[in-house]
């Protein structure tokens, strides 16, 4: 990027006072809400400032989810690629296999410093909904997961896991009975039971402080991995890459870079089918700006403002609306997005599997098929960090379909 069209960020200023991202984010939800939102961004904000509470939640990070995560030199995908070093920031080993469980530790940490001792979340493909079962069966939470009945057809195995773990798990079966219907549910069973219940939304998503604060419990995975690639490579990265669905891997990894005007920054949306109507979830790729689920940001919708039907083959970025800061960081030319198709997306999960020995999760093959492009078009001297935001166990029954239906 030319140091002139670099433009000046101050991220801890990021979202304003009225938990806006310049014009979006901010806080549409129903009035019997609001108090309880004030309370989460109260206490959220004295645990921030509080050593003791930092410090229970870098031992739980440490302890139970396995903190730090490696930073891996990739070096048959570099060569394969034929370019830039290809780094992966190593989010697939942590406890219960994806990034999640960094948020789901400290919203319960926060739900216990409320004394609250009930936990609800919503959950598409089930990764946040098992992050969410293990961390209140470790701190003795109640906790009742609301997922789309289709979603749970498809993530059966991730639904046992999360009954195993004591959970109760409702199947929600309205509209397309996916990821949007069930945060629609977790809200409604919000507002009945607001007192002693702690919702755990599982992105940077929603009404305030949501977008903010699980962005602060994701920043560990950036603040690692800089540290790492100094004492690595001496350097910074030329490059970040990481897949978009809520956004939550991706600010994560970016944050602690955001005031590095040599780091280039890309998020990937999934391209599914091609960008055709209803065919895709590449928001910055046909949405406009509208209100939902909380907040005001890109979302896909038809002329008459009903939200668009979306496809992607990983459920984790099936989702129609973008988190708020995105939005804003694209409007400042901070932050650039692309999007992977799933033919594009199944070749890299295959390439990423045999040359690595890694299986990522389909979400994650989103960044790893751009970062490869984006490899390719660098010199051998340049470095790219891959947010590998989660394993693909939960994927591979989901490929062997897919590829058997090409054969
Ligand atoms: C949930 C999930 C995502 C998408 O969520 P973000 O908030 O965009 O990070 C990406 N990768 C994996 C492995 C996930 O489980």
């Amino acid at each position: 990027m030319p140091a002139t069209a670099a433009p000046r960020i101050d991220r801890l200023s990021v979202p304003d006072a009225s938990g806006h991202f310049g014009p979006y984010g901010g806080t549409f939800v129903p009035e019997t809400l609001m108090a309880a939102l004030a309370e989460l961004e109260a206490v959220y904000r004295s645990a921030r400032a509080d050593p003791a509470f930092q410090a229970e939640l870098r031992h739980h990070l440490s302890e139970f989810a396995g903190r730090p995560t490696p930073l891996y030199f990739a070096e048959r995908l570099t060569r394969h690629c034929g370019g830039a070093k290809i780094y992966f920031k190593r989010e697939d080993l942590l406890h219960t296999g994806a990034h999640k469980i960094n948020n789901a530790i400290g919203q319960a940490l926060l739900a216990r410093r409320m004394g609250k001792k009930r936990i609800i979340a919503e959950t598409g493909a089930g990764q946040h909904g098992v992050a969410t079962a293990a961390v209140c069966a470790k701190f003795g939470l109640q906790c009742v997961i609301y997922m789309g009945s289709v979603d749970m057809e498809r993530q059966a195995l991730n639904v046992f896991r999360m009954r195993l773990m004591g959970a109760e798990v409702r199947a929600v079966e309205a509209g397309q009975r996916t990821l949007k219907e069930a945060i629609n549910e977790a809200m409604r069973d919000w507002v009945t039971n607001v007192r002693g219940t702690h919702y755990i939304l599982g992105t940077v998503y929603g009404a305030r402080p949501y977008p903010e604060m699980v962005r602060d419990f994701h920043r560990v995975i950036g603040a690692e991995a800089k540290e790492q690639i100094l004492s690595r490579e001496g350097r910074l990265p030329d490059e970040l890459v990481a897949c978009v669905g809520g956004g939550s891997n991706a600010i994560g990894l970016y944050f602690e870079f955001l005031e590095e005007p040599g780091v280039r920054m890309i998020g990937v949306e999934a391209g599914g089918r091609g960008i055709r109507r209803g065919e895709h979830a590449a928001r910055f790729a046909g949405g406009k700006l509208g209100v939902l689920q909380g907040c005001k940001t890109f979302i896909l919708q038809n002329p008459d403002g009903q939200i668009e039907l979306t496809h992607s083959l990983s459920a984790g970025l099936d989702y129609a609306a973008v988190g708020p800061e995105h939005a804003f960081y694209r409007d400042l030319g901070r932050i650039e997005y692309a999007f992977a198709t799933d033919d594009e997306v199944l070749e890299a999960f295959q390439l990423c599997s045999s040359m690595e020995g890694i299986i990522p999760a389909l979400e994650s093959a989103h960044a790893l098929a751009h970062g490869c492009k984006r490899a390719r078009a660098l010199a051998a001297d340049k470095i790219v960090i891959v947010n590998l935001s989660g394993r693909g166990d939960k994927d591979v029954q989901e490929v062997a379909r897919l590829l058997a239906k090409r054969e």
